[in-house]
């Protein structure tokens, strides 16, 4: 029990109410599911087309074709990536970790998909690939490639310490994009958004329900592996929390870059086509239907 909570005492049916069995929200079982095995047979033959590093404490822009491959590798050292993406060419359908989270649960691996934000929702990537996939969930509920967490920012960082620190994700990753698009810093940030915590280990804590970090398991070499479902821009933080196992919102922590890679198949997946936007009508009622 939360130990701010407890001041109300608790019904006589408690135990009977706290005994219901949860249901899953969002059964999966009804999406088609990704074609593994056709997403892994196309990486034979296919070739390296491009590479970015992104420096520490920076973020940097790359762009995927629909059909093609990325990865996101560690290299040098134990860092942790914030990841956002884009449909290329329409900064307004970007990646929606909340509904992903929904859709897949807390924390991402092989097989799970990146979902677009509303009116399109469609998957954006799959995940082909994941060399932390070993690592579960440990004793303490933790476990890698969150979607709980935003990505460290400098307002909330000023709520809680007053200072100003710049070089947060959401501060590099604007500096990416405004740079990439040629944007003003104020047009490219409301297009910032809640990020894949790529390599980074989170979890709740079972006592007081709060967001926990803790050092990443990650070492180079590892990588996370998506298959671009659509066009795509991405922009990658190599986070100031380094492997995040202290802090994120300074320059205290040791800090590497991360490689992203891109790789264009000889041919599609076989029975791949891009998935289109969302089917639903838009009409929100407003007919009176
Ligand atoms: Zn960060």
């Amino acid at each position: 029990m939360k130990p701010e909570h407890g001041e109300v005492a608790e019904p006589p049916d408690a135990a009977a109410r706290r005994s219901v069995a949860p249901v899953i929200c969002y059964p999966v079982s009804g999406l088609p599911a990704p074609d593994l095995d056709a997403y892994r047979a196309a990486r034979e033959g296919w070739s390296k087309v491009d590479e970015v590093i992104v420096p520490p404490r920076e973020a940097a822009c790359f762009e995927v074709p629909a059909g093609s491959f990325f990865r996101i590798v560690s290299v040098e050292g134990s860092q942790v990536g914030d990841l956002n993406l884009w449909a290329a060419g329409d900064l307004t359908e970007r990646f929606f970790s909340g509904k992903t989270r929904a859709l897949h649960g807390t924390h991402l691996s092989t097989g799970d998909r990146l979902w677009s934000s509303l009116p399109y929702l469609r998957p954006m990537a799959t995940i082909t690939h994941d060399t932390l996939d070993w690592y579960g969930f440990d004793a303490w509920g933790g476990s890698v490639h969150d979607v709980i967490g935003t990505r460290c920012d400098p307002y909330t960082h000023r709520l809680l310490s007053g200072g100003e620190y710049h070089h947060c994700c959401h501060s590099n990753l604007t500096r990416a994009l405004a740079g990439r698009l040629g944007m003003a810093l104020e047009a490219a940030e409301p297009a910032i958004h809640d990020v894949l915590n790529v390599f980074m280990c989170t979890g709740f804590t079972r006592d007081t329900g709060q967001y926990f970090m803790k050092a990443s398991p990650v070492r180079p070499g590892d990588f996370l592996e998506f298959f671009a479902e659509i066009d795509l821009l991405g922009a990658l933080s190599a986070c100031p929390g380094g492997d995040c196992s202290s802090e994120h919102s300074s320059d205290e922590a040791v800090c590497h870059p991360l490689l992203v890679e891109v790789y264009r198949p000889l041919a599609p997946p076989r029975g791949w086509s891009e998935p289109p936007r969302n089917g639903y009508s838009r009409r929100h009622g407003a007919d009176g239907a």
